[in-house]
């Protein structure tokens, strides 16, 4: 499917990564029960064809935000924010790992501006800020319709990825964020 870009869209391995997370942690049978809780959902991860790198509306990936913090989460975002986190691990080659391993938080950072448009169609991210134990960084050029999700998926993959390429006791603060009424969203990390 070509991609538009004027839509509000994030790549299907966020869907097909959230499959393979519920059933590695939780097994088939919990699977089934939810999708047949959240049948539109179900229609949208099991489509024929869908592949890691197509493209789907972030409409529906906030519809599978609310979901898993409703049915795995209790309404508490922990879980969601861990899948995103695993699905971004589990999204990265043998290769990517190596080369993150070897990098430090602050190098890996200067990749943020890429890997977001690399999964996002609507947002540009800019790092305004690079030092060896900060990043500050902000989305502008954004969407209401990429939804809250789109924060907390960004905060949890750039965990994953500061914290795979050695910061510590990682701290996250997104004090500025369009969905509550900022004009941009603006994230600052720090660690040890
Ligand atoms: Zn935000």
């Amino acid at each position: 499917m070509p991609v538009d870009k004027t839509q509000a869209s994030i790549r299907a391995v966020a869907f097909l990564g959230a499959k393979k997370w519920i059933m590695t942690k939780y097994g088939e049978k919990i699977y089934k029960e939810f999708l047949s809780k959240y049948p539109d959902l179900a229609v949208v991860i099991e489509r024929k064809g869908l592949l890691p790198v197509s493209w789907l509306p972030m409409k529906d990936f906030n519809v599978l935000a609310n979901a898993i913090i409703e049915f795995f989460g209790q309404g508490g975002t922990a879980n969601f924010q861990e899948m995103c986190k695993w699905v971004a691990g589990d999204a990265l080659s043998t290769t990517l790992k190596v080369f993150m391993k070897l990098g430090t938080p602050s190098f890996i950072a200067t990749a943020f501006p890429g890997t977001f448009a690399h999964y996002f169609t609507i947002g540009k991210w800019t790092n305004l800020l690079i030092q060896s134990k900060r990043v500050e960084g902000e989305l502008r050029e954004d969407s209401k319709d990429n939804g809250p999700a789109r924060c907390m998926a960004t905060m949890a993959w750039a965990r994953g990825a500061l914290e795979y390429s050695g910061a510590k006791n990682l701290i996250q603060l997104h004090p500025e964020c369009i969905f509550k009424g900022g004009s941009r969203c603006y994230f600052v990390y720090t660690w040890d």
